[in-house]
């Protein structure tokens, strides 16, 4: 994804409280982050417990969510539904996002099962083990990256949809 500024990220949010917005406070990482190799941005917010943030190109706009990391984890280890078949290093946790709008305000909410801490580009861009003779590896890879870019703006435009 292209690099964002400050201002822009706090812009995309769609589900957000203005207090929500003020209180955000950016990755620690910021300023070194590789946009190029980001398919979406998502941080654990550093200062408060429970809260992420997700900014997402859908459809040549972006769309911010706050997400809510459920109180208790996947009892078993869960498969992320963004990085779907790849086998993980990372744990992965239930967040949910409340709808924009009036669905919102009436306590509606999306959940989804994604790693902990948003590795879901890092994951898909890992070269996958060739699965049989001729396997095209790159090819492998690139349709997982599509995929993660698909599944993460499906979830962010239905979370965006009033
Ligand atoms: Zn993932």
């Amino acid at each position: 994804m292209l690099p964002l500024d400050e201002h822009t990220i706090r812009a995309s949010f769609v589900n957000a409280s203005r207090k929500e917005v003020t209180d955000l406070t950016l990755p620690t990482d910021f300023a070194d982050l590789r946009w190029e190799s980001l398919d979406f941005l998502g941080w654990r917010d550093p200062k408060l417990a429970k809260r992420a943030y997700i900014v997402v190109p859908v459809d040549g706009r972006l769309v911010g969510v706050v997400l809510k990391r459920a109180d208790v984890d996947p009892r078993t280890r869960a498969q992320c539904q963004w990085c779907q078949d790849i086998t993980l290093p990372n744990d992965v946790v239930l967040y949910s996002a409340k709808r924009a709008g009036h669905a919102g305000r009436l306590g509606n909410t999306i959940g989804t099962l994604i790693c902990e801490d948003f590795q879901c580009s890092t994951n898909a861009r890992k070269l996958p083990p060739s699965a049989f003779l001729g396997f095209d590896r790159e090819a492998a890879r690139d349709t997982r990256v599509r995929g993660v870019q698909e599944r993460a703006a499906g979830f962010a435009a239905e979370v965006a949809a009033e």
